[in-house]
């Protein structure tokens, strides 16, 4: 019993510590990258989120990795609020699954495919509707257990024509994907909408500017389709919005109004035209699936149903490109306070040579860590100016500075990452005016 006790103890001092620069890689670069052709790809690796390793794939560093993890840790909380359920499945698919959708040959060149030692084929999975509609059609044994809700937060391969961008145009990427699956149509419809709302709390939570818009199907198939897109003016797609802030993508528009020329489409129709990140899809997918990989069950009259099915993505790490395209300066990313990979940094000013400044910062430090604000403490032996730069270019909100004077005078000083003001907060105010 004590010795448990005294195992957590220890994790517990070695969770405090690393929160501390010294022990904790930066890997931040002064070098611009010379591939970089947007800005977030450009800040992604001078911040030192993420590395590439070949082309489209990424490793995700220290900073990054706090960043995809406060995104995943969103949207997984709204995804269990509306009673979806995570699971986890293998990300190399048997070519059998894609034979029966027909989408093995549908799906193209982006599919990457595999044989294994015994030259059965396989493909790295793109997305998941052949793998949850072959595990639903396993284990559904009765229509009372409907509608079922799943989702996965995993790595997607796509082998994309031209990855570009960083992780906004990834061949290897986290994506969440949810399935739900339905007795009937009513059904599918009420947990659309039930989706379309959990999507709306997610994007408002990750405090980004956003608009959901219909949509094309794509490959992916079935009926209807909204896209939620992070506006930016270095994305990709073209959205035409009108005055309450609703939506269509271009793709739709050009069916719709018959033309290709948006400008005419926009002063026609009263719609302003954007540009937009593509961050989320959702979709009804209908009976595609469940017809082609015969998915069915009796309802209570013994009368036979095939499935009906929706689909809802989320590109979890573009939301990282797409979060910083929106929200930056000349000295780097500014994170909103919900995915920031800190909320708080603690710069010490000459600590390695004061001991007064050293036991000050670190006191603090453990109030801010009691008070469970997500604070790092950088205690290494550099220049103020340079980790300034660092906290700046890393996009951190809050910063306290600890030098000489504060530490005699029980005090710190203040500074948003946005803004130049400075404030000084005596040493009981802290903790309040970090958590307002
Ligand atoms: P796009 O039109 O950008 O190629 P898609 O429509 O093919 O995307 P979906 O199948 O709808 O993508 O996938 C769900 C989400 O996964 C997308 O909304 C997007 O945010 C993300 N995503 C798709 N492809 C990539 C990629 N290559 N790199 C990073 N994220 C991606
Ligand atoms: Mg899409």
């Amino acid at each position: 019993m004590i010795h448990t006790i005294m195992v957590n103890l220890n994790n517990y001092r070695f969770l405090k510590s690393i929160m501390k620069a010294s022990k904790y890689p930066l890997f931040t670069q002064k070098n611009e990258p010379s591939d970089a052709e947007i800005i977030s790809h450009k800040l992604m690796i001078k911040a030192g989120l993420v590395r590439q390793q070949s082309s489209g794939q990424y490793s995700f560093l220290p900073i990054g990795l706090r960043i995809l993890k406060k995104i995943e840790n969103i949207i997984r909380n709204e995804m269990n609020a509306i009673g979806c359920a995570e699971i986890l499945m293998p990300s190399i698919q048997p070519c059998e699954l894609w034979q029966e959708s027909g989408r093995w040959n549908d799906y193209g060149p982006e599919l990457l495919r595999l044989n294994d030692r015994h030259d059965r084929e396989y493909c790295v999975g793109p997305t998941f509707e052949e793998v949850i509609t072959d595990l639903i059609r396993k284990e559904l044994n009765s229509y009372k257990q409907l509608p079922i809700n799943l989702y996965q937060i995993s790595s997607k391969f796509r082998d994309e024509i031209r990855p570009r961008f960083g992780i906004m145009r990834a061949r290897e990427f986290t994506m969440k994907d949810a399935y739900s699956f339905h007795l009937d149509n009513t059904c599918l419809d009420d947990w659309y909408e039930i989706y379309k709302e959990a999507y709306n709390k997610i994007f408002l939570r990750l405090q980004l500017e956003y608009t959901m818009v219909d949509a094309d199907s794509g490959n992916i198939g079935g009926s209807k389709s909204n896209e939620f897109h992070v506006i930016a003016d270095t994305g990709e797609d073209d959205l035409l919005i009108d005055k309450d802030g609703i939506g269509i993508n271009f793709e739709i528009a050009k069916e719709r109004y018959k033309t290709d020329n948006i400008e005419k489409i926009c002063n026609e129709n009263n719609l302003i035209h954007k540009k937009g990140i593509e961050v989320g899809h959702i979709f009804k997918l209908g009976d595609k699936y469940s017809k082609s990989m015969n998915l069915s069950i009796a309802d209570s009259e013994n009368n036979n149903h095939f499935l009906q099915m929706g689909c809802y993505g989320i590109g979890v790490s573009r939301i990282i490109a797409a979060a910083i395209e929106q929200n930056y300066d000349t000295n780097g990313i500014i994170w909103p306070k919900s995915i920031s990979p800190f909320d708080v940094v603690i710069i010490e000013i000459d600590g390695d040579k004061n001991e007064e400044v050293r036991k000050y910062s670190e006191s603090i430090y453990e109030m801010l860590i009691n008070r469970e604000i997500d604070v790092i403490l950088d205690d290494r032996n550099a220049k103020l100016g340079n980790k300034l730069n660092d906290w700046e270019l890393i996009g951190v909100p809050k910063f306290i500075i600890i030098g000489k004077s504060e530490a005699q005078n029980n005090e710190v000083t203040f500074k948003k990452r946005e803004g130049a003001e400075k404030d000084t907060l005596k040493h009981d105010d802290i903790c309040n005016v970090l958590t307002s």
